[in-house]
């Protein structure tokens, strides 16, 4: 049985980020993906921020994963009134985004291996046997002191081990439409219709865009052929995607003896609008530096590994505020929110101007609706807030 002191299993942001700062710590790591090409099949709609790719010196317009730059976010109510924002993101091809960093690990020396499948976990004395899949036919074990569980949704080595793993989702499906295009990040908000979620238009290249939803509801693919229907958009599928997004922030306690989890496996993705691809990388790089601490220790308890989520629950992506923005918002009737979202209507929320600050303070201390749920506002501008510098 070959012998590593870290697993990493799932070779997306999270696992990729946790490989590369383990491995840079002089940690003996094997990175596994169960796929045989890094980032393919994907479930994502592809938009990440400038400060994302910043916070590790990842390289940006000249990277062979960039697709094109995007400078405005646009949230339409259920009436058509729109609030805006200005913002530096991109559309990436999160395919190569992946395989980039993928990379990366393999050269900071982490052992990468695709067509590898994690199926089981045993603790055997003081440490593990990861057990193994590989080309969907040999079975075949490694030893390891700690596993970081980077599978995404699925956590499936969180539950393997019986640790605490995200409970609730959102469910998003997306085409890759040829033939229609927008400059913005756009979404379209029903509350009742979306439950729990949106839909989304972001633009892919010059003639093709990513249109998506995501929502609690069952049939998330009918609500959004009825939306694009509806609207009368015209354009050849060029591909279908879907899955499964946590909804409700970082697992509490995403470690146990020997393990952690990063990313969508501990729930980071951002509550609010559910980007996820930001948190995992930040997550990853953080559990990849903490087992890699414990391992030069020799201390893999969970006791050791706590230090994991208390620093990670210090961090902007598992503000509180998110979570209660999600609460607040979500819950909104389309009457009361195309209210608000008509008195702000055509402003950027970042740039309100003399007239959009007299809107806001009329809408805090005269508008009926807003008297009432002044402190709720506060909350949900608060979330938003953090979710524009930190969620995507
Ligand atoms: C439709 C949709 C659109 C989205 N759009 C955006 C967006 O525009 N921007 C954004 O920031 N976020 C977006 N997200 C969320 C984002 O994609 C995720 O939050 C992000 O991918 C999480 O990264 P991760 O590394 O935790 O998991 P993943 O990216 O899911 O990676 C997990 C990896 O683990 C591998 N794996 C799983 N099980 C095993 C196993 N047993 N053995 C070996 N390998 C295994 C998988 O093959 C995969 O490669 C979207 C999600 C969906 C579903």
């Amino acid at each position: 049985m070959e012998e590593f002191d870290l697993v990493v299993v799932g070779a997306g942001p999270a696992g990729n980020r946790a490989a590369i700062s383990a491995a840079e710590a002089g940690v003996n790591t094997l990175l596994l993906e169960e796929h045989p090409i890094i980032g393919r099949p994907i479930s994502c709609g592809e938009g990440i921020s400038r400060d994302a790719l910043n916070t590790f010196d990842l390289p940006v317009e000249d990277a062979d994963y960039f697709n094109r730059p995007v400078k405005e976010f646009r949230m339409f109510a259920p009436n058509a009134s729109v609030v805006k924002l200005r913002i530096d993101g991109f559309i990436i091809n999160r395919e190569k985004f992946d395989q980039y960093n993928a990379k990366l690990a393999a050269e900071a020396g982490a052992e990468v291996k695709t067509r590898h499948r994690v199926i089981g976990v045993k603790r055997v004395g003081e440490e593990l046997e990861i057990q193994v899949l590989k080309n969907n036919s040999e079975k075949l074990s490694f030893s390891s002191k700690i596993v970081i569980d980077g599978t995404g949704p699925s956590a499936r080595i969180g539950k393997m081990i019986g640790a605490q793993t995200p409970e609730k989702y959102v469910f998003g499906v997306e085409y890759k439409l040829k033939g229609i295009t927008t400059e913005s990040f756009d979404f379209y908000l029903d509350f009742e219709k979306y439950k729990r979620g949106y839909i989304w238009i972001f633009p892919k290249g010059d003639d093709h865009a990513n249109v998506g939803i995501v929502t609690t509801r069952p049939e998330p693919r009918k609500l959004l052929d009825e939306f694009i229907t509806e609207r009368q958009i015209e354009g050849e599928i060029m591909q279908y995607i879907g899955g499964a997004i946590p909804m409700t922030g970082p697992v509490k306690e995403p470690v146990e003896n020997n393990f952690l989890a990063a990313g969508d496996a501990a729930g980071t993705a951002n509550a609010l609008f559910y980007g996820g691809i930001r948190a995992a990388l930040i997550s990853g790089d953080l559990a990849g530096k903490i087992a890699s601490k414990a391992i030069k220790e020799k201390n893999y308890s969970k006791e050791r590994l706590m230090e994991y989520p208390n620093i990670l629950f210090t961090l902007p992506i598992a503000d509180e505020s998110i979570i209660l923005a999600h609460r607040i918002f979500y819950n909104f009737k389309n009457d009361v929110y195309n209210h608000f979202s008509t008195i702000l209507d055509g402003y950027y929320l970042d740039k309100l101007g003399i007239s959009g600050y007299l809107k806001a303070g009329y809408i805090g201390f005269l508008d009926k609706y807003g008297r009432k749920m002044r402190k709720e506002l506060w909350t949900m501008i608060k979330g938003f807030k953090t979710t524009a510098e930190w969620g995507f």
